[in-house]
């Protein structure tokens, strides 16, 4: 099975259902494979073929989803570059992926300029007229007959780490449907569903574990927003009868806050997944008591998105865990031979797996090692099998020879009064080696915070744990991307604890 052949099944076997909606706009199945067969005879005819790169860079829009789609019916890859990045940042990935041609916006082209000069790739833009345009692709002619096999390459997408050189996983086909086909069998998703994309549809979570699992895999339809707002995902979530979502958690915590959600009528969903962080109980309890089964998953970009995932009714009696193994997934801490319980590095295997990263041997030989992926994260396993994401294995200290998780501070410390914006990191110290420093961006006074900080941290924390250290940032704290806390560049900014 591959992605182009499902596109192409589904034209065929559900013509006249929605594929994608956007607004007011919605296409049929039938005429998004027709777009995108005329899509991929534009591309072939501008020289892309099978194994060829194909970067696209666009806010939500249908063109963009399509364009995904016309590059795996070619064979070709499909690298999501994502127009939150500057100039600067997005240049090693063209150069690393060397795309052939890349199709944007017309407004983000001017992105594109420090990576055009290193790398030669042809642009054709949604919009303007400053370059080659998009619909002179849309093309006539013969269809090209690619030989897809499962084990193709259909993705490249880059990790969101700050520093250092970005890594291109390489998704195949087969490793973009086999988490689709775990959430077929565990959650019944099926043609019925209407999934929501809210976040941009370059990240993992959106191009992966919703278009690709809850849409292209199930033949579902795509409810696609330009933009996330609480508001207008609320209001879609009622007017679409979405059935299907999956998102960061602070998605999920800005809707919360709207006043009218309980008086909304929404459909009974089919999957609603909060993942890419720790999920909080009061989130899952919140969603639940209004009938949305808001479910924790946990994965990252080289597991195509997915791992694991813990039911509502396991949330209540593990709190903080991230479930059981998807189907067809193994999980293990380690070698495999430690006790229940006791923390060690996950490793992940299973046909979702990136097959290696892009262009980096090294790297590939040092994550992949004998089919398990080495996903960088610490984490432990009770005897039922399910897993508790402890913390990133980069961000633990070591004080007095004991492991510190700064996540575990940092949870500790959420629900001080103006205190939301929060990090904890390792910094050198004489005495213990390493210990916990606090860096926050809050509206109070910073010596309210901090006695407060103390306060909390000496009541609920062992002494090894406290921070030892707090500095407060006049400007908020740095987030990579997809918003998560960019913490290697606070640890190279923060070495030590300023005097
Ligand atoms: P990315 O590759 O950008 O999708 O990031 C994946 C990383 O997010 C994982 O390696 C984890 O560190 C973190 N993560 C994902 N899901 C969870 C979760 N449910 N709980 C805690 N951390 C998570």
């Amino acid at each position: 099975m591959n992605l182009a052949d499902l596109t192409r099944y589904w034209g065929k076997t559900r013509p006249q259902q929605q594929a994608i909606v956007f607004g007011d706009t919605s296409q049929t199945w039938a005429q998004v494979d027709a777009i995108t067969d005329a899509l991929a005879r534009g591309l072939a005819a501008r020289g892309v073929g099978k194994g060829d790169r194909v970067g696209v860079m666009m806010l939500n829009r249908p063109e963009l989803a399509h364009v995904i789609l016309a590059t795996l019916k070619l064979g070709a890859i499909s690298v999501p570059l994502n127009f939150r990045l500057i100039g600067k940042e997005l240049a090693p990935m063209l150069v690393d992926s060397a795309p052939r041609v890349v199709i944007v916006e017309d407004e983000l082209a001017s992105l594109l300029e420090e990576g055009s000069a290193a790398v030669d790739f042809e642009i054709f833009a949604v919009g303007g007229s400053a370059h080659r345009r998009y619909e002179s692709l849309l093309d006539v002619g013969t269809a090209p007959v690619v030989d897809i096999s499962a084990d193709d390459p259909a993705f490249i997408c880059y990790t969101s780490g700050t520093t250092g050189a970005q890594k291109g996983a390489v998704i195949t086909h087969r490793s973009a449907i086999a988490p689709g086909l775990a959430q077929v069998v565990a959650h019944g998703i099926s043609g019925r569903d209407r999934a929501m994309c809210s976040a941009p549809l370059v990240y993992t979570g959106s191009v992966l574990s919703i278009f690709m699992q809850l849409v292209v895999v199930p033949g579902a339809t795509m409810v696609l927003l330009r933009e996330f707002d609480p508001e207008i995902a609320l209001d879609t979530f009622e007017r679409e009868q979405v059935t299907a979502t999956t998102t960061v958690p602070v998605i999920w915590e800005r809707m919360t806050m709207l006043p009218d959600f309980g008086v909304r009528k929404l459909a009974k969903f089919t999957f609603a997944g909060a993942g890419g962080a720790p999920v909080s109980l009061d989130l899952l309890d919140f969603y639940n008591d209004r009938g949305v089964p808001l479910t924790q998953v946990y994965g990252l970009t080289e597991s195509s998105g997915m791992a694991s995932s813990l039911t509502y009714a396991d949330a209540r009696t593990r709190p903080g865990f991230a479930g059981l193994p998807l189907a067809g997934t193994r999980i293990r801490i380690g070698d495999g031979s430690v006790a229940p319980g006791e923390v060690g590095e996950i490793l992940v295997r299973g046909e979702h797996v990136m097959r290696e990263y892009w262009n980096k041997p090294e790297a590939t030989t040092a994550t992949l090692v004998d089919g398990w992926l080495h996903t960088g994260d610490l984490g432990a396993q009770d005897e039922g099998g399910f897993l508790k994401v402890v913390d990133r294995s980069k961000d633990m200290v070591i004080s007095g020879g004991l492991n510190v998780y700064p996540a575990e501070i940092e949870k500790a410390l959420h629900g001080i009064d103006g205190l939301v914006d929060l990090a904890v990191i390792g910094v050198v110290d004489d005495r213990w080696g390493e210990v916990p420093m606090v860096v926050f961006h809050s509206d109070r006074a910073a010596a309210d915070v901090v006695a407060d900080i103390t306060d909390v941290a000496g009541r609920n924390l062992s002494k090894y744990k406290w921070p030892r250290h707090a500095l407060a940032l006049d400007e908020p704290l740095p987030r990579t991307f997809s918003g998560k806390l960019a913490k290697a560049v606070l640890r190279e900014r923060f070495p030590m604890a300023p005097t």
